[in-house]
Parts: structure tokens; sequence; C-alpha cells
């Protein structure tokens, strides 16, 4: 076939599969569009899952009648007049594509009114071209309809699912925007119903409690944290561990409020939930990371859904500390100590959210929390009042249960032990990894039958990078031609039923940590986590004892190798005070 340039009407039909994939993505831009026209209220309509009908009406500044034929035309916008803009670029929308994407593939019709106009404007357009306009009387600020949407593709309306799937998917993000956006009023009817309505009166904890109901907005942490370093700042909310979800739906993201997909922030929640979930279960967030424009490139992806940063590492770190320091602060201590030395009620537990529930983390973990047991071993040859002995740094305990399958309840000298029994079997297991390659004597078992590797480039990054430390671990591999090695053994450890799989996670592991971390023992800390017993397994007495012997008899028995604690104490004086008794 010859080459020839493409008819500008099926040029914009492809075009505008970049922008506009389904009714949602119509919304998204509607929706973004009305944010950064600074809308109050915006209303969103849909009939037939969006396909058959979706109208997005705001109360925002409108557009003078003039303009409105303009924002048809591709890569016309009002939010970019130069180049250097381009590096801090403050609104959601950019690229003046959305208009004459969504115009392309549907009946689409736009009324408008600026608030200093007398009257409105209307214009319609079917499958790209202009079928009306004039003047419309109309209230002010701007409505879009868009009707039979994909009608003159097929091709594409056949990758819709149900019109009630295509509508949750609407209802998913009118739910991400109003968490993040609670100044503004969302409302949204599908089929005549309301589907959300939220108050928008600037109160996250409102907007949250609209979108989640009492229940699950209960379990919710508030995350407010700023990175003194960099100035970076996060906040929203994440789910305390016990509300978990069976996939990563429930995590949004935002940056600069604007709404992206990120692997690598979701990662960095799940490192800051380490050992506290079940395994593959996921928590709930809505986070917005405010960080200078100039340091994230939002400009690679056409439906804007993807951004670089300019230092990802300090991103993925920032947040994941001010989700730790949310959950810890969630930690059963200082709702204990609040409770008692302010004479105020916990604020955990209640049927719904009580007036303490959006405090954030930092003021709680502020509240005579002792949790996060640092304190060192006493120096050899001083006797101490907790029982300790020379050279051991935690006493001998009892145990007396387990809670929630994941905390071990035990009891020693001065008070009562709350045990993280994945942290705690992590570090036992680090140290025993760490201690027989240093001896040069890895616990190894052989596989039955080698297995052979199939890794992804970044794997094999970090596998070529670490065939000592994999070697003296207890890693037999043998190189089998090009890029290809047989699995022969592994640490002992290492008590999965899929061995290969197994080493291949924990290199996806390692490739993740060292985005944060630069040490020698991220591998091990990572065969540690990965083998380490999980929160919700049940464990009997015997197993509980054995793994607080072992805890004791480690060097360091107050944090997993992640630095994060293993173990809460609480003092015969703090529960003796909390009951009155002193
Ligand atoms: P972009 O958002 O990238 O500028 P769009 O095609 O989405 O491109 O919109 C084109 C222009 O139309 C915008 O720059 C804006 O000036 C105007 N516009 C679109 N929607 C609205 C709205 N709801 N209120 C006011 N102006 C709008
Ligand atoms: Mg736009």
């Amino acid at each position: 076939m010859p080459i020839k340039v493409l008819d500008p009407e099926l040029a914009s039909q492809i075009a505008a599969g970049e922008v506009v994939e389904r009714p949602v993505s119509v919304v998204k831009e509607l929706v973004e569009n009305s944010l950064d026209a600074g809308a109050t209220q915006i209303t969103i309509e849909i009939k037939g899952g969006g396909v058959e009908q979706l109208r997005v009406v705001d109360n925002a500044e409108g557009i003078q009648a003039d303009q409105v034929e303009l924002a048809f035309q591709r890569h016309a916008t009002s939010k970019l007049q130069h180049s250097d803009q381009l590096d801090c670029i403050g609104t959601l929308g950019f690229r003046g594509e959305a208009i004459p994407s969504i115009a392309a593939v549907s009946q689409m019709s736009l009324t408008t009114r600026p608030h200093d106009s007398r009257s409105g404007y209307q214009i319609q357009y079917r499958w790209g071209q202009k079928v009306s306009e004039g003047t419309q009387g109309c209230s002010p600020g701007t409505s879009v309809t868009v009707s039979d949407l994909f009608a003159n593709l097929p091709a594409r309306r056949k990758f819709l699912k149900s019109n009630s799937a295509e509508a949750s998917r609407i209802r998913e993000l009118i739910d991400r925007y109003a968490l993040v956006y609670p100044e503004v009023q969302f409302r949204l009817m599908v089929d005549g119903r309301t589907s959300l309505t939220t108050p928008g009166a600037g109160k996250p904890e409102e907007a949250l409690l609209a979108v989640y109901g009492p229940e699950v907005a209960a379990g919710m942490l508030a995350v407010q944290d700023e990175d003194p370093e960099t100035g970076y700042r996060v906040s929203g909310f994440v789910s305390a561990p016990r509300l978990n979800r069976a996939n990563r739906t429930y995590m949004t993201f935002f940056i600069n409020r604007r709404w992206i997909q990120n692997r690598l922030l979701a990662f960095a929640v799940e490192e800051a939930y380490h050992g506290l979930l079940p395994e593959r279960r996921y928590p709930l967030a809505a986070l917005n990371l405010t960080l200078p424009y100039s340091e994230v490139d939002v400009n690679s992806h056409p439906a804007k859904r993807e951004v670089r940063f300019h230092n990802e590492s300090k991103v993925f770190s920032v947040l994941q500390r001010a989700v730790r320091a949310a959950l810890i602060a969630d930690s059963p201590v200082p709702e204990l100590g609040r409770s008692a030395v302010g004479g105020q009620q916990s604020s955990y537990g209640g049927a719904g959210p009580s007036p303490g529930f959006f405090s954030s983390g930092l003021d709680r973990q502020r509240s005579g929390f002792s949790g996060r047991a640092d304190n060192t071993r006493p120096a050899s040859g001083e006797s101490t009042d907790l029982g300790l002995t020379p050279g051991q740094a935690l006493p001998t305990l009892r145990v007396v249960g387990q809670v929630r399958l994941t905390y071990i309840v035990a009891e020693g000298p001065d008070g009562m032990y709350l045990v993280d029994q994945h942290a705690a079997h992590e570090r036992v297991l680090f140290d025993g990894i760490v201690r027989k390659a240093a001896d040069h004597a890895p616990e190894i078992q052989s596989l039955l039958m080698p297995v052979t590797l199939e890794m992804t480039p970044s794997q094999m990054e970090v596998f070529q990078n670490n065939l000592t430390f994999l070697a003296s671990y207890g890693f037999d591999v043998e190189s089998f031609g090009e890029n290809s090695y047989l699995l022969r053994a592994v640490p002992s450890v290492m008590t999965s039923s899929d061995p290969a799989q197994s080493l291949l996670d924990i290199l996806d592991l390692v490739a993740f940590e060292g985005l944060v971390r630069q040490h020698d023992d991220v591998l091990a800390a990572s065969i540690a986590c990965h083998s380490a017993i999980r929160a919700g397994k049940p464990l009997t007495e015997p197993e509980m004892r054995a793994l607080l012997e072992q805890l004791e008899a480690t060097d360091n028995p107050h944090t997993c190798p992640h630095g994060r604690p293993t173990l809460i104490h609480f003092s015969e004086y703090q529960m003796d005070r909390e009951f009155g008794r002193r």
C-alpha cells in the first residue's frame, strides 16, 4: 500500500483512543476540567454505564462564548502558554486533547456560562463534526453531556464491560477524587439514583465517611507528615492493619492532587505494613503527596496517568515513613496512655469516628509511647531492675497467649510484653543466616530435583550483583548456558514448596529495597522476611515459647532487621496507672 497522510477524521479517532479508553476516562477528563476551572460543586450523572449517556455539571468559571469552539480544537488549552511552563505544571489538564478526543467518538454537547455573562452558550458535536451552536439559557458554570460513546467505533465498544462494571469504575474514580478534594462537593447519580454525595465542607474525615461509610471510616488512620529535608508532604488516610483487602485496587495515590498510578508508591505503602498483614492482603489508602512541581514530570503519558519523579527513592522513603508513623501511632499503647493521662476517651474501636479520630498520627505518637524499644542492652556488670542478667537484652518471658493471630502476649518481670510474631521471627532468622554465613557454614537444604530459574532483567541484575552473598547464605545455583541457571539448594530456613519462586520473590524484594537502603544485609533481610511466619498464623504454645526463647537469645531482640519494633513493653507502673491503682 502506498504511504499517505491519514485523513483528519481518522487521525483524530486514533489519537482519541489514547485519551479516551472507556466511560470512566471521559468522566476523569471532564471532572479534571471542572477542578481546573475552580469548581466547588461537581455533579456527575450516568446512564447505561456511561456509554448511553454521561453528564458532568460544574459551578466553575465557565467559558466565554467566543472561546467555546476553540476548546474543541486539538491542542487548544488555556492552561499552558509557554514551553518553559511544561516543567512546572500546576493544573490537571495541559495537553488540550480531552475535549476534541471525546467529541471525536461521541455525540457531545457543551453548555457554558461565565459568572459575569447574562446568557450561556451551547455547542454540539457529532463524531467530531460541529452540528449546532448558539445562545442558550443556563446557570453559571459548565455542563458537558456525552452520548452514544464509541457508537462510531464498534471495535472499541467491544472492549467495554457490562454497564454495571463501567458504572462501578466511575464510582471508584469519584471516590478517589472526593477523598483528596474534600472542599469540593461531589454528587454521583447512576441511572437516576444517588450513588454518592460528599459534603464538600473541606473536612477530609467527612469525605472519608461519605465515601466508605462509618464502619470502614472508623478503621482508617490519618496520615499527615512532612519531610524536613525535602519539604515533601504526605496527607490522607491508610487503613489500620485489621482492615485489609484482597487486592491493590483500594490504594490510591495523588501527586499534587493529580491521580496517578505508580507501582513504586504502592510498594512503599505495602512495605510500611511489612509483617502487619496476612499474606496476599493489602491495605486501603488514599494519599496525596505534595512536592515541588518541578520535581515531577507529568508529561509522560497521554492520559496523564503516570508521572516520573526526579528523586524516586526519596519519594519512596518519605511515603513509607509517613505511613509507618501513622501505623506506629495506632499501636495500642498510646491509646492506653491517652485515656488515663488526659482523661480523654479512647479514639479506638468505636462504631463511628469519634472526635479524636482524625487527630494526626504525630500527635498521637507523642502521647507517652515507649514502644519503639531501642533501649540498648545494659552495660555489662550493671544489674537492672528489669531482672536482666548482664549480657541479656531481654528478660525471660512467659507466654500468656496469642492475639489476633499476630501478636504474642507475654509476661516478664516488669509487666506485659506484646510481641509481633512476624517481626520477632524475622529477627531470629536474620541473625541465624548472617551468623552462619560469617562462619562459612550455611545451613542448606538440597532440592530433590534441580529447577531452572527464569528471571526478568531486574531480577537478573540483582542476582548477578549478589552471587557471593547468595552462595554464602546457602543458595546453590549453577550456571547453565547463557542467562540460564539451575537452582540446586536453598538456605534451610526457606520452607516454601516452590523454592525457585521464593528466590525470585526475594530478588524482587531486594530490587525494591535497594532503592531505599544500600546495605550489605538487604539480601539476608529479604530471605528472613520471606521465610518468617506471617501475621495470621495460629501458633501453639510450645511454638510461641520457642520463638520467644530464640528472640531472647539474639543480640538485638528489640527490632527486626528493617529497624521496626519486635515488641512493645507495658510496664507494671503503666498498667497500674491506667487502672487508677497508682
Ligand atoms: P486541557 O484541559 O488540557 O486544557 P481540554 O481539551 O480538556 O484541554 O479543555 C480545553 C479547554 O477548555 C481548557 O483549557 C479550558 O480552558 C476549557 N474548559 C474545558 N472544560 C472546562 C470547564 N468545565 N470549565 C471551564 N473551562 C473549561
Ligand atoms: Mg482537560
